[in-house]
C-alpha cells in the first residue's frame, strides 16, 4: 500500500478479523453503485489516555446517512461505539483516524440496492495532519474549482456516502494539478459550497461566516465545534451564504474537517488572504480546538469519549 499504515485487524459485521482478510468480493454492490455510507473519525491522545473526538455525533451521523439512502445499518450507535473502541484497543493504537462505513454487499447487482446486504465495516490507522503540518502553521494555497458541489437534488453533500466521493477526488485532482494543496468547490447556484474534504469559514471584521446546510455542504463535526467554540469566546457566528469575492476579500479564510482539523488558507486562485499568514482568529480557534481534543478545556470534555 503506498501510504496507508498496516494495522493489526479490522472490525466488520460484529468480528475482529486480521487486516489482510479485510477484504470483500468484486461483485460487492457499492464498489459499482456508491452505495455505501461512511464516517471518518479521530482519536486523540489526551493526558487521560487515547479519547475519541465526538465520537457519538460521528456515529449518529453515520445512521442519518443510512436513512437518508434507505439503508438500515444493522448496528445501533452503542454497538458501533463499543466495536470502535474494541478495535482502537486491538490494534493497540494511541492516536488515530477512525474509518466507520457501511456499504450494500454481494449477492445481487442491478441499480436498486435494496436486495443487497448491508455490511459494516470499521478500520483504524494513524494519520497525520491531512493537509500537511506546515499548512496548520502558515496556511496552504486552495483554488476554486472547476468542478461544481454535487448537487442537493442528485447526491446529496448532506449524506456522506462513497457516491459523493467521485465529485471531491475530481476537484482536488485538478486542485493538484494547479498546483494547489486543496479545492474549495462553488455550488450549483453558484455560491460557495466546501473543500473537497472540509467545510470552510470566512473571518471578516471579527466575525466568522460560513456556509449554511442548505448550500449543500456537509454538516461536519469539526464546523459545529468551531462555531461553538467561536461563540464561546464572544465572537459572531452566521450561516451565511458567500461568493467567491467574499472569499478573496476575507481578513482570514480556513477549512475545518476531522481529518484536515482547522487549517488555515494562505491563498485562494493566487490572491493571498489578509497577510497571506495564519489570521489572529483562525490561530485562536485552531489552538482552541487542539486543546479540546488534548482534554485540556474542561468544559469541552463532554466531547470525548474516552477508551
Ligand atoms: N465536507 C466534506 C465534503 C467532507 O468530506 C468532510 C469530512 N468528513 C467535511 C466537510 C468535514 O466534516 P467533519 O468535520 O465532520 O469531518
Amino acid at each position: 500500500m503506498a501510504d496507508l499504515a498496516e494495522g493489526k485487524y479490522i472490525w466488520k459485521n460484529g468480528e475482529m478479523i486480521p487486516w489482510a482478510e479485510a477484504t470483500t468480493h468484486i461483485l460487492t454492490h457499492a464498489l459499482h453503485y456508491g452505495t455505501a455510507v461512511f464516517e471518518g473519525v479521530r482519536c486523540y491522545r489526551t493526558e487521560n489516555g487515547s479519547a475519541i473526538f465526538r465520537l457519538v455525533e460521528h456515529l449518529e451521523r453515520l445512521e442519518r446517512s443510512g436513512s437518508f439512502v434507505m439503508m438500515d445499518i444493522p448496528y445501533s450507535v452503542s454497538e458501533l461505539i463499543d466495536a470502535t473502541v474494541e478495535l482502537i484497543k486491538a490494534n493497540e493504537l494511541r492516536s488515530c483516524y477512525v474509518r466507520p462505513i457501511a456499504y450494500r454487499g454481494y449477492g445481487s447487482m442491478g441499480v436498486n440496492p435494496r436486495p443487497a446486504p448491508v455490511d459494516v465495516a470499521i478500520a483504524a490507522w494513524p494519520w497525520d495532519a491531512y493537509l500537511g503540518e506546515d499548512a496548520l502553521e502558515q496556511g496552504m494555497n486552495a483554488g476554486i474549482s472547476s468542478w461544481r458541489q454535487r448537487s442537493v437534488n442528485s447526491t446529496p453533500g448532506a449524506v456522506k456516502s462513497s457516491a459523493s466521493y467521485l465529485n471531491s477526488g475530481l476537484a482536488h485532482m485538478e486542485a493538484l494539478d494547479h498546483g494547489y494543496g486543496e479545492a474549495i468547490l462553488l455550488g450549483e447556484s453558484g455560491m460557495v459550497a466546501e473543500g473537497s474534504g472540509e467545510n470552510i469559514f470566512i473571518v471578516r471584521r471579527g466575525a466568522l461566516k460560513t456556509p449554511p446546510l442548505a448550500d449543500g455542504v456537509l454538516e461536519g463535526i469539526t464546523r459545529d465545534s468551531i462555531i461553538q467554540l467561536a461563540r464561546h469566546f464572544g465572537l459572531e457566528v452566521s450561516e451565511t451564504s458567500l461568493a467567491r469575492t467574499d472569499l478573496y476579500g476575507a481578513d482570514e479564510v480556513f477549512f475545518t474537517g476531522t481529518a484536515a482539523e482547522v487549517t488555515p488558507i494562505a491563498s485562494i486562485d493566487n490572491r493571498t488572504i489578509g497577510n497571506g499568514k495564519r489570521g489572529p482568529i483562525t490561530e485562536k480557534l485552531q489552538t482552541a480546538f487542539f486543546d479540546v481534543v488534548a482534554g485540556k478545556i474542561a468544559e469541552f470534555g463532554s466531547w470525548l469519549y474516552e477508551i
